[in-house]
This record gives structure tokens, sequence and C-alpha cells, in this order.
């Protein structure tokens, strides 16, 4: 039967108010949902992150059903599946014959340029699931010289009137509450586990599917337990707001052995493939800081990742790609170390962030960013290899919001164009916010030395490295000022001991 339009819901687009769904006749327009291998494998992606995918993808398409849309669904194990997105649409055009064929902007580079090729004439709507479109930053930036999160965030904070006053002012008389929130965290605070969904029989059938086709990916599918539906990511949201956003402002930068969630919200899975909206989450963290269920940094502080952080992330990663995905402005060249995969190192902050991200895909912000990123990035391992790193290991990773994270924020491999100077911490700071150095076989006061923690020698020695490239941040003046100080003695055995370190690492 011939349909008037085809309808492509990708699986990070699960949202009912998506534009390739408005204006949907269910009588004549039919939807096409597929899962293919080409999108279960392009990256070694944890088997629990493909789960997630298929799994709410199938939810989906069952309440689209339920509406009395016509959902052309596509199963992995289907013996006709093309196995790409690519064949799908063209095996869909050629048995339905639609008239338009209609899809919503993807969330990579590499998606887009394939979906332009599916057929002539596609037409590719704009994702309006975000509070700043992409035309919107592309203007947004061609104003500035410099693109820098924080005015950008303000200027979301006054589009969407989140936290504002009503003469226009923030609320609290700041921007940003930052500086309070970087506490260590106190031995005996009680920490509220995050609500877990046990898989229902779609979510099993899936993860069968999964454990006997999806064989290259990383880690295992066993636990399972994140929200395939719009109805549980809402319910996940709820228990965070009510139970672990009052602590996430000042515990936000913490870590702990044992307690991979602490106080953050686990909700990019979900939100990432659009079972949450961004705006709304936040209009219902502002909702509990105006009711007086938390306190204004922890409501500033989440609503800052999410229309600052993650709302300018994705504007850079669509105004720079191509070019972005191939900058290496350090000239990082190292492989990845294996113990970033299986985890089996005596650097104990490493061990604790790659075990609990093959169990739960899944690690916090600052282990991301401080614990992995920081190892990188000191140790000068390839962009490339980093991004395919993380891209995969994530339940939450789509390129759009991987890339400029890892490249930019976590690397400077982008040479500054995300932040304004590299997240270089020696061990001191892992010490300062975590209990990992307590049980380290390494020593955190140590710079040299057989007990040495690797991230002080590393540390200095990146420093040393980039010194020339570093002399014009004045944000870089502190460490290069202390680097100078130092004693060319023990300079020295730093560099000798980064160098023997190093190349040891395989
Ligand atoms: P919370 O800490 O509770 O924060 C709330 C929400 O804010 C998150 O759910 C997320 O939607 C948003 N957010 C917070 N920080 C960022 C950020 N820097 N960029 C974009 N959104 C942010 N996030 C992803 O969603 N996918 C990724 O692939 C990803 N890769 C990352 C790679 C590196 C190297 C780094 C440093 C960060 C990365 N992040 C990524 C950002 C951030 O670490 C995760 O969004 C966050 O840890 C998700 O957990 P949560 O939901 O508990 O977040
Ligand atoms: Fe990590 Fe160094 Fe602390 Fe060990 S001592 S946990 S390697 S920061």
């Amino acid at each position: 039967m011939a349909v008037q339009v085809l309808r492509v819901v990708l699986g990070d687009q699960l949202t009912p108010g998506l534009s390739a769904l408005a204006d949907l006749d269910p009588r004549q327009d039919a939807v096409l949902m597929a899962e293919t291998m080409g999108e279960c494998t392009y990256a070694p992606h944890h088997r629990k992150k493909v789960v997630l995918v298929l799994s709410a993808m199938r939810h989906f398409a069952e309440t689209l059903r339920a509406q009395g849309v016509q959902v052309r669904y596509v199963r992995l194990d289907d013996p006709a599946n093309t196995q790409s997105l690519a064949g799908e649409v063209r095996r869909a055009m050629a048995e339905l014959r639609p008239c338009r064929v209609v899809a919503t902007e993807p969330g990579e580079y590499r998606v887009l340029s394939d979906m332009r090729a599916w057929c002539d004439g596609i037409e590719i709507l704009p994702d309006s699931r975000f509070v700043c479109s992409i035309a919107d930053f592309r203007h947004w930036a061609s104003q500035r010289n410099g693109l820098r999160m924080e005015f950008f965030y303000r200027d979301m904070r006054r589009r969407t009137g989140l936290l504002m006053t009503p003469s226009g002012e923030p609320e609290g008389g700041r921007w940003n509450f930052d500086a309070e929130n970087r506490k260590r965290l106190p031995a005996n605070l009680p920490i509220p586990d995050r609500v877990r969904f046990s898989p229902d029989s779609t979510t099993q059938e899936v993860m069968d599917l999964v454990r006997a086709r999806v064989t290259g990916g990383f880690a295992d599918v066993d636990g399972f337990d994140f929200p395939v539906t719009e109805t549980q990511a809402r319910a996940a949201l709820a228990d965070f707001i009510a139970h672990r956003l009052p602590g996430f402002g000042d515990w936000q930068d913490a870590m702990k052995t044992g307690r991979p969630f602490l106080f953050h919200a686990v909700i990019s899975p979900a939100m990432n493939i659009g079972l949450l909206d961004p705006l709304e989450t936040c209009q219902l963290v502002e909702a509990a800081w105006r009711e007086g269920r938390v306190n204004l940094n922890a409501a500033e502080g989440f609503i800052r990742q999410i229309v600052g952080w993650r709302e300018f992330v994705r504007g850079i990663y669509w105004l720079k790609m191509p070019e972005y995905g191939a900058l290496n402005a350090l000239g990082a060249e190292r492989p990845l170390p294996g113990f970033f995969w299986h985890g089996r190192t005596d650097m104990a902050c490493i061990a604790a962030a790659v075990e609990q991200t093959r169990r739960d895909a899944y690690a916090h912000h600052i282990q991301r960013l401080m614990v992995m990123g920081n190892f990188a990035l000191l140790a000068g391992l390839h962009p490339d290899e980093v991004d395919e790193w993380y891209l995969a290991v994530y339940a939450d990773a789509y390129q759009w919001v991987e890339m400029p994270n890892t490249r930019g924020m976590a690397l400077f491999a982008d040479g500054g164009i995300v932040g304004s100077k590299p997240y270089a911490a020696s061990g001191a700071y892992i010490d300062r916010m975590s209990d990992y150095c307590r049980g380290c076989a390494f020593d955190v006061k140590q710079a040299t030395g057989p007990t040495a923690c690797p991230f002080n020698f590393l540390y200095w020695d990146f420093i040393a490295r980039h010194a020339a490239r570093f002399a014009s941040n004045v944000r870089m003046a502190m460490p290069l000022r202390n680097l100078e100080r130092m004693d060319p003695v023990r300079r020295d055995t730093i560099r000798t001991q980064a160098a023997a370190f190093l190349k040891a690492l395989q």
C-alpha cells in the first residue's frame, strides 16, 4: 500500500513532539524505525547502551502503534534487514512508495552526510528538542570573537527565563554559584540510591538479542536497569529532584569508591535519546528551588549543565564539524593503553572509573574529565583513540555531545575552542575530591620515586612539554611560574620518570 509521507525516526529521536512526526496523519503516513547492525557497531559500544537504544525504540514504536500510527519497525534479526539506515529507507521506499520522505536532523555529522544521500528530495527538519537551534547558535557565534560557555549560558537564561527575576536579573544576584559547588564529601554523609528499572519482557528480549548478535561491543548487558520509556525517565527525574538534587550543588565534583552516582541525576542516557525534554527538566528543577525544596546553588549548578554546557557543546559541534573531528592541537600521538578498556591498573582512581564504566556504562562528569580525561591529556593520548573510547563506553554517548567534551574540554585538542585552558591537574586534585588515593598503590604526595603518583610527574612533564604554547595564556601563568621555580635536577628527574612511565604504558 502506498503511503503519503514516510517519516523516519532514529534511535535517539524517541520524542512524541519530534519535528519529523509533526502533522502526522495516521491514515496516510508511515513511520520507519530500523535497528541496524551498522548503528550498533560503528563504535565498539557498551552493550548496555545498545540495549537502551533498541529497547527504548521498541517501546516507542508500541506507543505510536497504540495511537493508531502505522509503524514499519525493522528488527536487528529480521532476515530481510539490510543492516544500514540507508538500505532500510530505500527498501521502505520501494515497498511503500511514499510521496515524501521526512526526517529530523540527526545528532552526528556522519549520519547527516549519509541521510542527505538516502533519497532525492528528502526533507530534513531542524531538531526542535534543543533550546538553541543550530542556526541560532551560528548567529550567536558570528557576533563574537571568543566563544565562551558562560556568556552563552547567560543568554540562554535570559531566553528561557530560567532562574531570572521579573526585572531580568539572575536570581540570587549572580549567574554562577560554582564556587560553592566544590565541597569535599563528608565521610558519613548518607547518599540516596538512584531508582532502577527491572527489565520488562521487551528489554529482556533485547538483552538476549544483544548478547547473541552484538559480539564486538564493550562489557556486558547484565544488570541493565536504565529507564526505557518516557514514563520511567520521568520517574527517574522526579526521584533525582526529590532525593539527590539537594546535594547536587555542594558535592557535584566529589568522587567516592563504590558510589558511582552520588548526587548526580543519571538522566543523560534517557535525555539524549529523547525520553526527557531538557527545558522541561530545567523548569522542574527551577520549581523545586522556588518551592524551597533545594538551594539555589544546586538548582543553578544543574540548570547550567543543561542550558549551558549541553546546548553549548552541541552548538560548537555543528559549528565546527567536520574539521573539529580532526583537531589535535597538542600533537598527541600515543595509543590508548589497554587499561582504558579492561581497568587493570594500580592507579586506583582509574581502576575505579573503568570498573564502574564497565558495570554501569556511566561515570559522572568529574571522573570523565579529571580522572580519565586528565590522564589522557597528561599522557598525550591520541584524540582519535580517546574519542572512540568515550563514544563507546558511556550509555549517553553521541558524537554531538561526546566529541566537544572529549576533544575540546578534556584534551584541549581544539586549541581552546571549548575551554580557555586545559583541565590538567596533578594527583592533589583527585586526592582532594575523592577517597581513591587512600586505597592506591601509589603515593599521591610523591612526585618522583618508585611509588610516586603518576598524575604528579605526568602533570609537570605536560606543563614543561607545552610551556611555550601556554606562555601567552594568562590562566596558565601560575603552573608555568611554579615550573620555572622548580629545581632543575628535580625537573630532570620528573622528565625521566614520565618518559619511562609513558614508554611502559602499553
Ligand atoms: P549530571 O551531573 O547530573 O548533570 C545533569 C545533566 O547535565 C546531564 O544529564 C547532561 O545532560 C548535562 N550535562 C552536564 N555536563 C555536561 C556537559 N559537559 N556536556 C553536555 N551535557 C552536560 N555527556 C553526554 O551526555 N554524553 C557524552 O557522551 C558525554 N561525554 C563526555 C566526555 C567527557 C570527556 C566529559 C568531560 C564529559 C562528557 N559528558 C557527556 C558530559 C557529562 O559528563 C555527562 O553529561 C554527565 O556525566 C551525565 O551524567 P548525569 O546525567 O548524572 O549528569
Ligand atoms: Fe590516582 Fe594518584 Fe590518587 Fe593513585 S595516588 S588514586 S593514581 S591520584
